[in-house]
């Protein structure tokens, strides 16, 4: 038997196997992994890789896009660290999954996406899973979200070549961006970017693989 062959369990077995992997990947964060179990990964995958929802693997969403891998999600949301009564700008809603775990963590989330049909499902699983506090946009998230900034913590889940001078330029002081940089087509790091009371901060976390931030909105 394939070990992620595990079509039997029961969503119980599944969801503890989840965050196991999740732990054993590095997520310890005890406020990030209540977060992810709160959130069903499998509301945010149709079709023919939904029964896979539960394996940590990146996986296709619609307009060519994908959704990362959970143990990504974590690591880049616990490097994120969001507070309570934190204002989070997501660039590159997708599935929505992303944003729905971040909405657990923090006063609000600001999501957008270059593509309106991934704007519109995701709001609808918002909608469905009551979760109030997500505003998802369409709109060129390279340029920010000018209108609802200063923003505590930016979240990039597209690699960027460099941080966008808007997404900086619209960061708190004290506050937090998380972005993968790099060429798009290869390995890419990611890295921390804090705004201090005289400029910026650089910490390279660790090498991730993720679909290029695109300027302009989609066609769909
Ligand atoms: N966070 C998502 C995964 C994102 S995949 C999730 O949880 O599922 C990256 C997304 O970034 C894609 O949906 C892509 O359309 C979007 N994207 C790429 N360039 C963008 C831009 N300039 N502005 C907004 N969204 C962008």
């Amino acid at each position: 038997m394939n070990t992620e062959d595990h079509d039997e369990d029961s969503p119980a077995e599944r969801k503890m196997r989840f965050l196991f992997q999740l732990r054993s990947r590095g997520v310890t964060d005890p406020r990030v992994l209540e977060a992810m179990e709160g959130i069903d990964r499998g509301l945010f995958i149709r079709g023919q890789f939904a029964d896979r929802a539960y394996e940590d693997t990146p996986l296709p969403i619609p307009c060519g896009q994908t959704i990362s891998q959970p143990s990504v999600v974590g690591l880049m949301t616990q490097a994120l660290g969001p507070r309570p009564r934190d204002t989070v700008l997501e660039v590159g809603t997708g599935s929505g999954y992303q944003a729905a775990v971040l909405s657990g963590l923090c006063r609000r989330v600001y999501t957008v996406d270059r593509h309106r049909r991934l704007v519109q499902e995701a709001e609808l699983i918002f909608q469905q899973l009551g979760l109030s506090n997500i505003t998802a946009q369409v709109a060129d998230g390279s340029r920010g979200l000018p209108d609802q900034a200063p923003f505590d913590r930016i979240l990039v889940t597209a690699a960027a070549e460099d941080p966008p001078g808007p997404l900086l330029a619209q960061l708190k002081i004290g506050g937090i961006m998380v972005v993968p940089v790099g060429q798009s087509d290869a390995v890419q790091t990611l890295i921390r970017v804090t705004r201090t009371e005289t400029g910026f901060d650089y910490d390279e976390l660790r090498q991730v693989r993720f679909v290029p931030l695109v300027e302009g909105l989609g066609q769909t």
